[in-house]
């Protein structure tokens, strides 16, 4: 079986020296390809450089909600020029109301340049969605998604939300999170989602499936647990392990298989 991890931040300092066990892991576990966001304009070097070294790892950058209020004027257009001139998505971004004093008016200005950036390049985009569900089917709706595909990673929200959000054109990617026993809203989203629009991911390093044995709290998560979003998704879902994890290759494959040089 193959994997495609298609959320990840290699970039992360929490990885060190270890990223290359990590990647060795990655791929004993079949993991193919991972996609590696960048989050502000400070790791955006980093990940390209991560992906010059090695071939499964694809790059996007992007502004990610939690850091609008730090960027440097002029982030935008240094941003284009990046995305005119190497082959990247764009991502991450998107909307987190769910943080304390989120700046709603700010995130959806720098959300919305990236949803334009990435149809103006036709180029795939990682979206971050927390508690601001109306309002990313809002922005997609008046700023429309890139052809190349759109991906709510790390889907949180309820199987009613994985509707109208499908309905809009929108992929829905999941994590470990999924594999949680405690998370019956993830068990209900996901049988909502239709084939061809689910995807699996890990959020390396974050978002390590604690609540399961073997996993101490504090340790990096990384690619080589994808296969427990694929098994928690094929278990829920009622289908075969196999043909889930192919179609979640198959639409990872649609979507960012365009970033390999
Ligand atoms: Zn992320």
């Amino acid at each position: 079986m193959a994997f495609f991890d298609t959320h990840c931040h290699l970039q992360d300092p929490r990885f060190g020296n270890e990223l290359d066990p990590v990647l060795a892991r990655a791929r004993q576990a079949g993991v193919t390809h991972m996609v590696c966001c960048g989050t502000r304009e400070g790791d955006w070097s980093e990940v390209l450089a991560l992906s010059r070294r090695h071939a499964s790892v694809l790059p996007m950058l992007g502004l990610h909600p939690w850091f609008v209020r730090e960027a440097r004027p002029g982030w935008l257009d240094r941003l284009g020029a990046l995305v005119k001139n190497e082959l990247v998505g764009i991502g991450e971004c998107g909307l987190d109301f769910a943080l304390e004093n989120p700046d709603r008016e700010l995130q959806e200005a720098v959300c919305r340049s990236q949803l334009r950036l990435a149809r103006e390049h036709n180029r795939p985009l990682s979206i971050h969605c927390r508690r601001a569900w109306e309002r990313l089917a809002v922005l997609a709706r008046e700023e429309g998604l890139p052809e190349a595909g759109a991906v709510v990673h790390a889907f949180s929200g309820s199987a009613e939300v994985a509707r109208e959000l499908q309905s809009l054109g929108l992929h829905l990617s999941f994590s470990c999170s999924l594999a949680n026993p405690g998370n019956s809203r993830g068990a209900k989203a996901v049988t909502a989602v239709s084939d061809d629009r689910l995807l699996f991911e890990t959020d390396a390093p974050d978002l390590l499936p604690r609540h399961l044995p073997g996993f101490k709290a504090g340790a990096p998560n990384e690619p080589a647990n994808l296969h427990l979003v694929a098994e928690a998704a094929a278990r829920l879902r009622g289908t075969d392990l196999h043909s889930t994890a192919a179609w979640a290759y198959k639409n990872s494959e649609r979507i960012f298989g365009g970033l390999r040089p």
